[in-house]
């Protein structure tokens, strides 16, 4: 800890939570709910990028037949947060400082200090080359779609594509055959990146592989079409299968264990390997889901508090 954040710590003693949730997601905000109901102090910084904030309808998440937009749930979630005692605020968290009593937390302009700090920061998908007006467009009407597992239901017997290369896209694309005969799986850039073993793969599962580009979207009725190397093409769905950059950086300082791609490595209790950090949701290696996200923001909550019980009794 620098002498500037050490005294920051010690001044601003009416800025102390029990914890410090970064990211408002179905992770953060489940975890906001069980603390505030375990009567400590808890306040959720968010940057307010969810990746649930963007699915226009999930019909896998339980508990709401007929589905429930992305953003319904959330603001849900945050009122149920919110009416439980948790302390919600918009903003980006841009620093992360252990020190011997805890974490200092930057966040825009404000300064604050926590016995303990939750990761549910998540992660973002690589989107294909198009605009973002095009793009959102597109994920409203269900012609981009980014996770086979919550939506390949909805894509049944109907045509789509996979935008992606290497045993990444493939399993992809793979994947999707169980919900329809019709899937290409079309390479980004250039010639598909695959070893002869895919290749066969492919060919047994009847995926059809396409050489890049992808790219030069366009909506033309119902259909999402592109330009590939073998011309134009147009489908019903297309699933960018282009990998994610997991939002982990601010752990970096403070020596958590991360995987290669840099999902935070926790034990079975959401413990990093930092005392005091927590994580939760797709920022730790799992099924990125909304249902995953939650049980380990549950999880978390729980050995968050069981953990400050450890240093001081909590007694009412
Ligand atoms: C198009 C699409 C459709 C999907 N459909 C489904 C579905 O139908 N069913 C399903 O189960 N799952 C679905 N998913 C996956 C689901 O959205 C995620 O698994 C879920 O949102 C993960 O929750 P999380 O809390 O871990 O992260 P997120 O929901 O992504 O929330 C992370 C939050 O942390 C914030 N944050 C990050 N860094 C900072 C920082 N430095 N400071 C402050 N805040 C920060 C972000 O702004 C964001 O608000 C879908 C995903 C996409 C993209």
């Amino acid at each position: 800890m620098t002498q500037d954040a050490s005294n920051e710590a010690i001044d601003a003693v009416s800025n102390w939570y029990d914890c410090v949730i970064v990211g408002g997601g179905p992770a953060g905000l489940t975890a906001a709910i069980y603390l505030a109901r375990f009567h400590l102090a808890v306040r959720v910084l968010d940057a307010g990028q969810s990746r649930t904030r963007l699915i226009p309808k999930t019909r896998n998440h339980a508990g709401y037949p007929g589905g429930i937009a992305g953003i319904e749930l959330l603001n849900r979630m945050a009122a149920q947060a919110e009416e439980s005692g948790a302390i919600l605020t918009n903003g980006r968290v841009h620093d992360l400082v252990k020190h011997e009593d805890g974490f200092l937390i930057r966040c825009e302009d404000m300064n604050l200090h926590a016995r303990s700090v939750l990761l549910a920061t998540g992660v973002t998908n690589r989107r294909p080359e198009m605009t973002v007006d095009l793009h959102d467009e597109a994920l409203g009407r269900g012609l981009i779609r980014y996770c086979p597992i919550c939506d390949g239901f909805e894509v049944t017997d109907t045509r789509v594509a996979v935008i992606g290369t290497g045993s990444h896209g493939l399993r992809e694309a793979i994947f999707l055959r169980s919900f329809t005969a019709d899937v290409t799986l079309i390479a980004p850039d250039g010639p598909h990146a695959l070893e002869d073993s895919d290749r066969r793969s492919a060919a047994e599962a009847d995926v059809v592989l396409i050489d890049g580009p992808a790219d030069d979207f366009s909506i033309d009725d119902a259909r999402l079409s592109l330009a590939t190397g073998a011309g134009r093409l147009s489908f019903d769905s297309i699933y960018p299968a282009l990998g994610s950059i997991i939002r982990s950086e601010l752990a970096r300082p403070t020596g958590a264990e991360m995987s290669d791609e840099g999902c935070l490595l926790v034990d079975a209790h959401q413990r990093t390997t930092c005392a005091g950090l927590y994580a939760a949701g797709d920022v730790v290696l799992g099924l990125d889901q909304i249902s995953h996200a939650m049980g380990e923001g549950g999880v978390a909550a729980t050995t968050i508090r069981n953990d400050l019980a450890k240093l001081r009794p909590l007694l009412r």
